[in-house]
């Protein structure tokens, strides 16, 4: 068996994966509620034919993981999959140029549909990866294991976490890919190498109600968020050196285009890939979601506000929420972490809504795994990739932050503009191109 075989295999092909990549997207996995189930079926079915058996891990109401593996040989080297199967819901179907649950397929060229970019076409092209292996009957001496999970769009404990701790954790892992999306037009694809995390907080200010024609009986709670929002660029926290500084940021991206110059135009004409790379400096706050008051003629006893705070690897969520619970005390208010308190008593609740640690795979430049990954993509894609940092949060950082493996990548076909977006859409080159990649860099790993 060479390379060249097996890209004729996925040449010959080509057909069968784009209509199954199609199922994929018709079978509907809105999260919430999620309905993972039905594909994990529709993923069994077609793993079935070349007699890979797939575990099935059901939960809640029509929900489930799945696992499934080359071989029953765990002892090593073994590549890890992972890739999610539920998608965000649609937003307004109005909008939508075509049917999101549809995947239809424009020339020949771009598929339409929810998921198409974030993510069943990631998932897709490593469920297929590992079929072309079995199918092909190539020796190797490891194992690729297939993790599809379940609720990765509100979190993950439910998907990756639980099939980490239940079923991964005992395995060793020697190579991990995360299949979201890497594609940042007008960049080459990305290899991302670390992610930030997230720390939302709910902020409840209590106060007094009273009528509002005597309104000094009272404490507005309103007027309490107010005081925190005006204050909330005087908050301390802790500075880290971000991962990377601007100058590395900067060469990494640079290096994927033919020259200094090029790049420096590109760059000043875009205005969101300066916006990234700040953003992969510091870390961010941003109050999202704010609610109070009850009738026009109350003083309002009840304010609640969430706050998004973005953390730079290394940046621990307790210090942030020391450091909000600081500023608060400051500006004069007591801070709780019960909602309870007596009708009169005015303070301040503080509650964690959403945490996800950050996560950074240190010594990336060392290792020969990467270099080796980043040829085959710049030989599949014609094109140099470029290493790099993600903004948002993966199930990449449950690997990463349990120290099961520190060598988790995210790689993966699509245009991450389009992720959550209406009429998210996909190349259907670049989904050939990343199966290519799946299927080859299994086979070189465990060759
Ligand atoms: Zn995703």
């Amino acid at each position: 068996m060479t390379e060249e075989s097996i890209l004729n295999e996925i040449e010959s092909n080509k057909e069968e994966y784009i209509n199954f990549l199609q199922r994929l997207i018709q079978i509907n996995t809105y999260n919430p509620p999620g309905n993972e189930e039905d594909l994990a079926v529709e993923i069994e079915k077609y793993l079935k034919e070349v007699d890979i058996e797939c575990e099935i891990f059901p939960f809640g109401d029509n929900r489930a993981n799945l696992i499934a593996s080359l071989n029953d040989n765990f002892d090593g080297p073994n590549l890890l999959y992972n890739g999610h199967m539920d998608t965000v819901p649609p937003s307004s179907l109005d909008d939508w140029k075509y049917d999101p649950l549809s995947g239809f397929i424009k020339r020949n060229k771009i598929m339409y549909g929810r998921g198409t970019t974030d993510m069943k076409s990631g998932l897709a092209g490593m469920i297929i990866a590992l079929k072309i292996l079995k199918k092909l009957n190539i020796n190797l001496s490891g194992n690729l294991i297939l993790n599809a999970v379940a609720d990765e769009e509100v979190g993950g404990k439910l998907g990756t976490k639980w099939c980490l701790d239940i079923k991964i954790k005992s395995i060793r892992c020697d190579f991990g890919i995360v299949g979201e999306s890497t594609g940042y037009s007008p960049l080459p694809k990305a290899i991302i190498v670390g992610e930030k995390g997230i720390l939302q907080v709910k902020v409840v200010t209590n106060g007094v109600a009273c009528h509002s024609s005597i309104s000094f009986q009272g404490k507005n709670a309103i007027y309490m968020m107010s005081e925190i929002i005006q204050n909330l660029d005087k908050i301390k926290i802790p500075e880290v050196a971000p991962p990377m500084p601007e100058s590395k940021l900067l060469k990494l991206l640079s290096s994927a285009f033919p020259n200094e110059e090029i790049f420096n135009r590109i760059y000043n004409e875009q205005p969101q890939l300066e916006s990234i790379v700040k953003s992969l400096l510091q870390s961010t706050k941003s109050m999202n979601i704010i609610k109070g008051g009850v009738k026009e003629n109350v003083v309002p006893d009840y304010c609640e506000s969430i706050i998004d705070f973005r953390l730079l690897p290394g940046q621990k969520p307790e210090v942030i929420i020391n450091a909000l619970k600081k500023l608060i005390t400051d500006i004069g208010y007591k801070t709780k972490d019960s909602p309870k308190g007596d009708p009169n008593e005015v303070f301040v609740y503080l509650e964690i809504f959403s945490i996800a640690e950050p996560s950074y795979w240190k010594d990336w430049e060392d290792s020969q795994e990467i270099k080796d990954f980043f040829n085959l993509v710049e030989k599949i894609y014609g094109k140099k990739p470029i290493y790099f940092l993600f903004p948002g949060t993966t199930d990449a950082q449950y690997y990463r932050n349990s120290n099961f493996c520190q060598k988790v990548i995210n790689f993966g076909p699509g245009n991450a503009a389009t992720m959550h977006a209406i009429n998210e859409n996909l190349e259907i080159q670049d989904f050939i191109n990343a199966i290519k990649v799946y299927t080859l860099w299994a086979y070189n790993f465990l060759k």
